[in-house]
Order: C-alpha cells, then sequence, then structure tokens
C-alpha cells in the first residue's frame, strides 16, 4: 500500500487537493492554523495533526499550499517548522504562489537538513482542483521531478518541470499577471456590451467564438447569470481571492523590477487590485473587478 503524504494548507485550493490524493490511496497526514478548514478532509480518514513539524515526523513527502511568503516560511522555518522535525531525503514540495526568492531561500534551508524542496505552483482554480486537472509548474533538482510528478498527477493533469528551484513560480507569476490583465479587460467589456443594450450571456456567447475570447470570458465569466458554477454565479464568494491576485501581480511587478523589465499592463492591473482589496472586496473572488468597474461608474 502506499505511504503517507502530509499536506499543510487546507483552504479553497488545499482541500480538494488533498481530496484527491486520498481517492488515490494515499494516507494523508494534515495539518492547518485553522482548525474548521480540516474538518472535511478528517471526515475521510485524514489525520489531523497540530503543526507542520509533527507532521513532518511522520511522513517524508510533503505538500504545502498557503496564501503568501511570510506564511511559506513560517511552516518551513519557524518554531514549528517542517525543517525542526524534518526526516533525511525527504520530498517537500510547496505549491503556493511566492517570490521565486522565498522558494530559492527554502530550498537552501531544506539541503542543510537533508531534505529535498521543489516549487510546484498551480493554475486551474478551485475547479480544476475538485476535478484533479491542475496544471503544475515545477521547479528543483531534475533528477526529483519524477518523485514529484507521481504524487502531483494525483491532483492534475499537466505536470511541467520548467528548471531550477524558482522556475514554476516565475512561470505561475507570469500566467497570473495575464490571467489579472485578462480578466479585467473581460469585466469591462462586458460592462460596456451591457451598456450598449447587449444581453449579457449573448455578449459572452459571441466573444467566446471571436477573437477576444479567453478563459475569464469561457470558463470563469465575471458577469453574475452568464455561466453557473463559477464564482460570478455566488455573490463571487470561493474561488481565487482579490488579495490573491493583488499579491501575485505585486510579486510580477517585483521581478519585472529587478530584470527592468516594462509591464505597464500588469502595473496598472496590479493598482486596480489594490484599490479593491481597500474597498472592501479583499475576501471576493478576483472576477468581483466586474462589480467593482460597476460602481466605480456611479450605478
Ligand atoms: P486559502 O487562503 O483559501 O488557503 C490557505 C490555507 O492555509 C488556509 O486554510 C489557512 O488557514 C492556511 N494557513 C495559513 N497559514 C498557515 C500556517 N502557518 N500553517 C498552516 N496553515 C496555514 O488560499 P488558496 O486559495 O487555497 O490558495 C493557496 C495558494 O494557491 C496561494 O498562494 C494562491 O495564490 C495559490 N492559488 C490559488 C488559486 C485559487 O483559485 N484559489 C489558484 C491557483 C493558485
Amino acid at each position: 500500500s502506499k505511504t503517507q503524504v502530509g499536506f499543510i494548507g487546507l483552504g479553497n485550493m488545499g482541500n480538494p487537493m488533498a481530496k484527491n490524493l486520498i481517492k488515490h490511496g494515499y494516507p494523508v497526514i494534515a495539518s492547518d492554523v485553522f482548525p474548521e478548514s480540516c474538518k472535511e478532509l478528517q471526515e475521510l480518514g485524514a489525520q489531523i495533526l497540530d503543526n507542520p513539524a509533527d507532521v513532518a515526523d511522520k511522513a517524508d513527502r510533503i505538500i504545502t499550499m498557503l496564501p503568501s511568503s511570510p506564511n511559506v516560511v513560517d511552516v518551513y522555518t519557524g518554531a514549528n517548522g517542517i525543517l525542526k522535525k524534518v526526516k533525511k531525503g525527504s520530498l517537500l514540495i510547496d505549491s503556493s504562489t511566492i517570490d521565486p526568492a522565498v522558494s530559492k531561500e527554502m530550498s537552501v534551508a531544506a539541503e542543510k537538513v537533508g531534505a529535498v524542496f521543489m516549487d510546484a505552483p498551480v493554475s486551474g482554480g478551485v475547479g480544476a482542483a475538485n476535478s484533479g486537472k491542475l496544471t503544475f509548474m515545477v521547479g528543483g533538482p531534475e533528477e526529483e521531478f519524477n518523485a514529484t510528478k507521481e504524487l502531483l498527477t494525483c491532483m492534475g493533469a499537466n505536470v511541467v518541470y520548467c528548471g531550477q528551484v524558482g522556475t514554476g513560480q516565475a512561470a505561475k507569476i507570469c500566467n497570473n499577471m495575464l490571467l489579472a490583465i485578462g480578466m479585467i479587460g473581460t469585466a469591462e467589456t462586458m460592462n460596456l456590451g451591457i451598456r450598449l443594450g447587449l444581453d449579457p450571456k449573448l455578449l459572452a456567447k459571441i466573444l467566446n467564438m471571436s477573437s477576444g475570447r479567453c478563459w475569464s470570458s469561457d470558463t470563469y465569466n465575471p458577469v453574475p447569470g452568464v455561466m453557473e458554477g463559477v464564482p460570478s454565479a455566488n455573490n463571487y464568494q470561493g474561488g481565487f481571492g482579490t488579495t490573491l491576485m493583488a499579491k501575485d501581480l505585486g510579486l510580477a511587478q517585483n521581478t519585472a523590477t529587478n530584470t527592468k523589465t516594462p509591464v505597464p499592463l500588469g502595473s496598472l492591473a496590479h493598482q486596480i487590485y489594490r484599490m479593491m482589496c481597500a474597498r472592501g472586496y479583499a475576501s471576493k473572488d478576483f472576477s468581483s473587478v466586474f462589480q467593482f468597474l460597476r460602481e466605480e461608474e456611479g450605478q
């Protein structure tokens, strides 16, 4: 039978990801600072422990799915962090979206205690996490890629090797910058069409058979009533939080500054998502930029 896998961070994404590991026959040992998040997984038979160190004491393969860089630093190197009790030869896979420089730091810290750290951020959203169809972008030692892939294929349809540690994050940050730009573009386009008297469903249908089509228009439409099963159909609850998108755009800005790369639209998207965070949209799904734009026009 399969050996146990540790999972830390059972939020919107971690919860369905860990469920898919269980579905594939892996006993899961999990931990989250917010006990409520562990309930569902516990009912499915996962063992819940108090902190990441205790998980590392039991499992020699651990996946982390946390909000941002400081949480990852805490979970790996904090007083009750993974590296306090990690076993030699352990494989540590971080699927959070964080600063590539922090991934490199975690990799160095892991190496010092004889463990291997890989960055493996995901794309696809909560729907893809549920159906096991995420895309993983993996950075780290190539000789560890197959062992990493064995676990990630339980949760994803695509597992892509990107290069040395941090390159998975680089790919992810680029994707999310484009996603934000596409979402804002879709929201303002849909709003303009509605103001011009078009039915939103019809407009979405036309965009999706035309050259304006994108993921935000055909899979995650931001306008309530256009699609079912997406956050816009549920008052923008669940999904991918506006705070998290603002964080990813901030990461894109940092890397663009460091590499002297012009990213004017990425920069504007960052400012828009930061304004949303300050105006009550922080915990709503990032497609709520549609609602934000409607308010801006004073309706
Ligand atoms: P989330 O906020 O829903 O979940 C994060 C979980 O981590 C929470 O349950 C929280 O309690 C837990 N946590 C925080 N600090 C912890 C600590 N020190 N120890 C243990 N647990 C801790 O976030 P999410 O939507 O699941 O996203 C997780 C990561 O995946 C983020 O980096 C995000 O950018 C990325 N991501 C999210 C989506 C999406 O659609 N939601 C898609 C792709 C990537």
